[in-house]
């Protein structure tokens, strides 16, 4: 008999959905930030018209988020902002440039606890564990952090370099979770797009970070990746699953290869076709939610014991950057190259090269380049985006009292658009919510995209990776 979730996803409906997507991490997406006047010496920057970060002076709660852009080997896949380098005195310089942009937030952030602080990267494991502290304790300055396991301190680690003395390092610091990079076990793939990491290996990480009382692990997995069938990536899935990590990203590769570079290095004739990536898709799912894994929305998974999961059941997830999360807090700051920040009232986001990154931070102190101050539609159409990723309905009641206008007639060009998705049974309606189905939790991008008012008034689909 086919499993229920079979029943519910078919090959047919995840093609039809499958077109350019934003992830929606943020409303409005990132792409849509305008340039800032370059700050001038001694906090100039304070002086223009977008500055979201004076609210930092009023919150309660904060999240810090550092990118280290190093890693020691290029993945091919790869389309994050990394420096590929043997040379470790460009880390060891640039933390000094990052607590240096810490110190530029000193007089500007409220003295409040730091519930989240994540190392992402590039691969944040580059750093030595001298400097993992040095990091940790200099942040630690001059933000409130914590450690107790209340918080949520996650770390992103490749486990080809990850030591297991580092994990020592890591819980005295106070980190409580942590993300390794898997991506796929079978060697042909691993080749094929230049990350070679044993079973072996991963196994012995995820065993002594329990030991550790590392509270979260999770693993990030691709499909879509070179080499990649359906029975290798089944294999795959059943390896890891063996390893039982409390958490699973399961994301679709986007291969363009004529916007990121490293990926012209992949062989295309490698490449599974669109079908076979959606059948990977619908394998791969059933095999981690016949194992028990709770299927959160848009590309996680998560045991049915996790917080996260509990906290789904309760209507208590968030999204920040870093996807589904605990712990929102009031603000975040982003340090390092190409870092995003936000305030309520909006975002802010560092240069993207490391170069440009160290010159803002020695001119001024800070590197702000980009960013966006939120109207109230902007705050609306955030709010109804985020409620529907993370709580899959919309109280139309809410937002009826909000607007002051029939939920119909505020969003009826929204409604129009998504009348595919209420004719396949993906969204449902009642008089007072509008809420996501079973099998409408594969589409939380799709449903977002129809509140996106940038994205319908130009023509910038095709800016956007395919959701498959
Ligand atoms: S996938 Fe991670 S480790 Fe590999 S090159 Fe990209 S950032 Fe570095």
């Amino acid at each position: 008999m086919p499993h229920a979730r079979e029943q519910l996803l078919s090959a047919e409906l995840l093609s039809r959905y499958a077109g350019p997507c934003p992830r929606y991490t943020s409303y409005p997406t990132a792409d849509r930030f305008v340039a800032l006047e370059g700050g001038k010496q001694g906090g100039g920057r304070d002086d223009g018209e977008i500055q979201p970060w004076q609210a930092l002076k009023d919150v309660e709660t904060l999240s810090l988020y550092v990118h280290i852009p190093f890693c020691r080997s290029l993945c091919y896949f790869c389309a994050c902002n990394k420096v590929i380098t043997q040379q470790y005195g460009l880390a060891s310089h640039y933390l000094e440039n990052v607590l240096k942009e810490a110190q530029w937030y000193r007089d500007r952030v409220a003295r409040a606890p730091v519930v989240q602080l994540h190392l992402g990267g590039g691969t944040p494991t580059f750093l030595n564990d001298g400097d993992l502290r040095r990091l940790v304790e200099g942040l630690g300055d001059i933000f409130d952090l914590r450690t107790d396991d209340d918080v949520e301190y996650s770390i992103e680690a490749d486990p080809r370099t990850l030591g297991i003395e580092t994990l020592d390092t890591l819980r005295e610091l106070g980190f409580n979770r942590l993300s390794l990079g898997i991506q796929d076990f079978n060697p042909d793939v691993q080749r094929a797009i230049n990350r070679v990491c044993s079973v072996e290996q991963v196994r012995e990480l995820t065993e002594n970070a329990r030991a550790k009382g590392f509270g979260s692990i999770s693993y990030d997995l691709i499909y879509g990746l070179p080499g990649q069938d359906v029975a290798s990536l089944e294999k795959t899935v059943d390896a890891v699953l063996d390893l039982a990590p409390d958490r699973i990203a399961l994301y679709h590769y986007a291969h363009l290869p004529e916007r990121f570079k490293s990926q012209r290095l992949i062989d295309s004739d490698l490449m599974p076709a669109p079908s076979e990536k959606i059948a990977m898709q619908l394998a791969a799912t059933r095999r981690l939610t016949e194992a028990g894994y709770v299927f959160l929305g848009m590309d996680h998974f998560a045991r049915p014991e996790d917080a996260l999961s509990q906290a789904a059941a309760e209507g208590r997830l968030a999204r920040n950057f870093q996807g589904y999360t605990l712990m929102p807090a009031d603000a975040l700051v982003g340090l390092g190259a190409s870092a995003i920040s936000y305030s309520k009232d909006g975002y802010w986001q560092n240069q993207h090269s490391l170069k440009q990154y160290a010159a803002a931070i020695s001119e001024r102190g800070e590197a702000i380049s980009r960013g966006w101050q939120l109207s109230d539609d902007d705050r609306l159409r955030q709010w109804l985006i985020m409620e529907l990723m993370c709580h899959l309905s919309i109280d139309k009641r809410e937002i009826e009292q909000r607007t002051g206008l029939p939920f119909a007639a505020g969003f009826g060009a929204e409604l129009a658009r998504l009348q595919p998705m209420f004719d396949d049974g993906l969204l449902g309606q009642t008089k007072g919510d509008l809420f996501v189905t079973e099998r409408g939790r594969w589409f939380l991008r799709n449903a977002a995209a129809a509140f996106d008012s940038y994205l319908h008034s130009t023509e910038t689909a095709a800016r956007y990776s395919r959701v498959l």
